[in-house]
C-alpha cells in the first residue's frame, strides 16, 4: 500500500516551475508562497531578462540557500532555436522548437533607427483568414507565457552574439503566427514582461498587438494593459470582410469599430492593417469607402501589399494601384503608409509564417476556446 503511494507521489510530483512563465506579480506570489521576500522577484527578473542568466548560480545577489532552493524547484527554460535564416534585406527569421515538438517562427526586422521583433502567440491559427499562410496550417495550441516571452529573450541573445555592431530590439509587434487575443491571459502576462522595467522595459507605445478583431477582448485589453493596437481590417464593408476574415461574422464592423473607439479613448491612435488583394479589395471605391468608414476615428492605415504563399490564389495589385489606393486615403485626410515588404525571400514577410504545426484541431473547436 505505502509502496504504491510513494510511486504515485513520484509520478505526480510537480515539474519545476519555469520562471519564464511568470510575470512580476506571479513571481512575487511564488516567493510569498515560499516564505521568501517578494523583492527577490525583481532581482530574478533582472537576472533573466537583462543579464541573460539561465542558471541560479549566476544570481550572486541572492543568498546561497535561496539559490539552491530555486535550483531544486524551478528552472529557466527558453525555447530552442533549430534554424536561422537571414534575408538579403537584413531581416532575420528564427525557427523555434517547443518542448512538445511544435515549431514557431519569430522575425526581426532591422531599420535605420529601430529594430522590430515580430512575435508569435499561437502554434498555428484558428481564424482561417483566406489570404494567410498561418491559417492554412490549422491550429494546434496557445503558446505559454514562457514560449511568448522566450522569443524576445532568444532574439536579444541571438542578435548580441552576431558579429559587427549589435542590433537591439527596440519595438515588439505581436503580428507573428496566431491570434493574440485568443490567448488572452498568456499574452497579457507576456506584454507585462515586455513593458516591465525589471524585464525588457519597453514603453507601451513600442509594443503593438495586432488582432483580427475580437471586440470584447479589445475592450478587456484596454482596461488591463493598453499597449498600441493594430486591427486587421482588410475590407470596408461587412460582406467583403466576412469573406476574407470569417471572424467578422461574429464581430461585424460596427461592433469592432465601437471597441476601437473605446480603446483609443482620448489619446491613442489605432493602426488599421489592410492587405491589398488585386481584384478583391484594392479598387478606388474600396479606398473611398474605407476613408468614410474610418472618418471620425483617430486612425492610421497600414497598407500591406499581399505577400504570396504556396497554395494561396490571391495576387498583389500593381504598384500604381497600390499608390492610387494610398493617395485616395491621404486625400481624404487619413494617415496612410504602405508597409515595405521585408524578408519575403526567406518566407518571413506578413502572412508567410507557417512554422510546423504537429497536430491540427478542427477550426470550429479551436474557435470555441
Ligand atoms: N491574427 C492577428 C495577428 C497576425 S498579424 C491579426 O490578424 O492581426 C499578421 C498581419 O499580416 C495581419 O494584418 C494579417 O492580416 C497580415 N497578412 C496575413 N497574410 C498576409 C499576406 N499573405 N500578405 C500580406 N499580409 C498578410
Amino acid at each position: 500500500m505505502s509502496g504504491q503511494n510513494i510511486m504515485h507521489a513520484e509520478t505526480t510530483a510537480a515539474p519545476p516551475t519555469n520562471l519564464m512563465s511568470l510575470d512580476r506579480a506571479s513571481m512575487e506570489s511564488l516567493f510569498d508562497a515560499m516564505g521568501e521576500k517578494r523583492f527577490h522577484a525583481r532581482q530574478v527578473l533582472r537576472w533573466i531578462y537583462q543579464r541573460d542568466a539561465t542558471s541560479f548560480d549566476q544570481m550572486t545577489d541572492l543568498g546561497k540557500s535561496l539559490r539552491a532552493r530555486l535550483g531544486r524547484d524551478a528552472g529557466i527554460s527558453p525555447p530552442e532555436v533549430v534554424a536561422r535564416r537571414a534575408s538579403n534585406d537584413g531581416t532575420r527569421k528564427w525557427l523555434l522548437q517547443l518542448a512538445d515538438g511544435n515549431r514557431i517562427e519569430t522575425v526581426f526586422i532591422p531599420e535605420a533607427a529601430r529594430g522590430t521583433l515580430c512575435v508569435s502567440s499561437q502554434a498555428g491559427c484558428a481564424l482561417g483568414c483566406t489570404f494567410c499562410a498561418t491559417a492554412r496550417g490549422g491550429f494546434h495550441r496557445n503558446l505559454s507565457v514562457d514560449e511568448i516571452i522566450g522569443q524576445v529573450w532568444l532574439a536579444k541573445r541571438e542578435l548580441a552574439a552576431e558579429a559587427g555592431a549589435p542590433r537591439a530590439v527596440t519595438n515588439i509587434v505581436l503580428m507573428g503566427m496566431g491570434e493574440p487575443l485568443l490567448n488572452f491571459d498568456n499574452v497579457v502576462a507576456a506584454l507585462r514582461l515586455m513593458t516591465d522595467d525589471c524585464a525588457f522595459g519597453l514603453s507601451r507605445r513600442r509594443v503593438t498587438l495586432s488582432t483580427a478583431g475580437l471586440a470584447p477582448a479589445i475592450e478587456r485589453l484596454g482596461a488591463l494593459c493598453p499597449v498600441s493596437l493594430a486591427v486587421s481590417l482588410h475590407a470596408p464593408d461587412d460582406e467583403l470582410r466576412t469573406q476574407l476574415v470569417p471572424l467578422n461574422k461574429k464581430y461585424p464592423l460596427a461592433r469592432l469599430l465601437a471597441a476601437c473607439r473605446r480603446y483609443a479613448g482620448a489619446r491613442r491612435q489605432i493602426t488599421f492593417e489592410y492587405t491589398l488583394l488585386d481584384g478583391v479589395n484594392a479598387a478606388p471605391e474600396h479606398a473611398r469607402a474605407l476613408a468614410r468608414l474610418l472618418g471620425d476615428l483617430p486612425a492610421k492605415v497600414n497598407l500591406i501589399p499581399f505577400n504570396p504563399s504556396p497554395g494561396i490564389a490571391y495576387r498583389r495589385p500593381p504598384q500604381d494601384a497600390i499608390d492610387r489606393f494610398r493617395d485616395i486615403l491621404l486625400g481624404a485626410g487619413v494617415f496612410t503608409a504602405t508597409r515595405k515588404t521585408r524578408g519575403d525571400d526567406i518566407g518571413a514577410a506578413c502572412g508567410q509564417l507557417a512554422g510546423k504545426v504537429l497536430v491540427r484541431q478542427p477550426r470550429r473547436e479551436a474557435r470555441a476556446q
